[in-house]
């Protein structure tokens, strides 16, 4: 009964989604920020004169101005979103100093750096032209800061020995920029359509994906951002429902798995009361065959076992269907399943934590 309702939504959907499912994807995996960037302005150049006992008539002595700050962008590869800048539009660096007396140049301004994750796509928000694409290592500079104007030493010639001009600091650049980035999730949640995936990423990130009773309410993948501490985060894409044949281009499926292909872990999703009459495990190995069909390199990717829905049973019963599935599966000790309630929270950080763990090793700190 339940196994006959999937079919039926799948080929439904088939025919109403596909115009749409290629579009969604991109947007879906696109992180875009705006933003403002203003180099600093030149310092001006200084009108003085020599001052001293016996020469009430020096020659003049303005310093030139100092140069504004450069706006660089600069890749950090601890960075993998550009959520960072949500907020934040203008970004300026420091003008450069004026020139002094006694031929004294003015300071150059600091420049200022902007942290970029690596794959960042730079255009110009005007002219909609690519600047540049930054990869790992990259730093380039986006608005050059004005040079310092000259002061009035440098004006003096032959004819006027005593020139009362100086000239002002040239104004920095300015730019309004549209920053891409195609977001890489680190995980990927794999499952059964109804296991609970959406519901899952909404509990741990502040992604919001649509959630229902319903097979493949999901159509696009949804990424989101587990906010683990300060400094770690791993970004999540809870891709859509995978039916058996979906490797062979029968299902919604298929084309996500694209998408799942650069990421570095795969969560299985199991609903511990499944929709149809199969056993967590069973279903376990039809999206386990689904993987395989599609790609072995995506199949042997690290995986981690989520038990979901545990809030629905006693706490005797979660342990009993944890072992149920740790006995069907015949894993060893060292797979651990984690028994986890998208709905309550239960468990949630505890796989999240692991996640990170299987991601980064035992460092702290991500640098992101
Ligand atoms: P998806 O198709 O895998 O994305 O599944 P959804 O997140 O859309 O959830 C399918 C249904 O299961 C919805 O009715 C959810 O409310 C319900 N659900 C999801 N997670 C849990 C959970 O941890 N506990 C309970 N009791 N219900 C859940
Ligand atoms: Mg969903």
């Amino acid at each position: 009964m339940r196994a006959n309702a999937v079919d039926s939504a799948s080929s439904a959907l088939q025919s109403t989604c596909s115009t749409h499912k290629q579009a969604k994807i991109t947007a879906m995996f696109i992180d875009r920020a705006r933003i403002q960037v203003t180099a600093g302005d030149g310092g001006n150049g200084k009108v003085s004169f020599k001052r001293a006992k016996g020469m009430p008539k020096g020659g003049p002595n303005g310093g030139d101005g100092g140069k504004g700050g450069d706006v660089i962008l600069a890749v950090d590869e601890g960075l993998n979103t550009l959520i960072d800048f949500r907020g934040i539009y203008g970004w300026k660096a420091e003008n450069g100093d004026g020139g002094g007396n006694k031929q004294c140049t003015g300071a150059d301004a600091s420049d200022r750096i902007i942290r970029v994750p690596a794959g960042t796509i730079v255009f110009n928000e005007d002219t909609g032209e690519q600047i540049i694409d930054l990869g790992p290592g990259d730093s380039f500079v986006i608005a050059k800061g004005g040079k310092g104007g000259f002061g009035n030493e440098h004006f003096k010639n032959s004819v006027n020995q005593t020139p009362r001009t100086a000239s002002p600091g040239e104004p920095g650049e300015i730019f309004a920029l549209n920053l891409e980035l195609k977001v890489i999730a680190e995980v990927g949640l794999v499952g059964l359509p109804n296991a609970g995936k959406s519901t899952f990423l909404k509990s741990v990130t502040r992604a919001d994906p649509k959630i229902a009773n319903y097979p493949f309410t999901t159509l696009s993948p949804q990424l989101g951002i587990a906010i683990l501490d300060a400094a770690r985060r791993v970004v999540i894409a809870d891709i859509p429902g995978l039916i058996e044949g979906a490797a062979d281009g029968a299902g919604l499926g298929h084309d996500f798995l694209r998408h799942i292909e650069r990421t570095e872990i795969i969560v299985h999703v199991l609903d511990v009361v499944p929709d149809n009459t199969l056993s967590a495990a069973e279903n376990y190995r039809s999206i386990r065959q689904e993987l395989l069909d599609y790609s072995s390199e995506l199949a042997e990717k690290p995986e981690m076992i989520a038990l979901n829905k545990l809030d629905l049973m006693t706490p005797e019963d979660q342990q009993e269907a944890i072992d149920t599935l740790r006995t069907e599966l015949q894993l060893d000790a060292n797979q651990e399943i984690f028994p986890i309630s998208g709905a309550t929270g239960l468990g949630c950080s505890e796989m999240l934590e692991a996640a990170w763990k299987l991601l980064h090793g035992d460092e702290v700190q991500s640098g992101w």
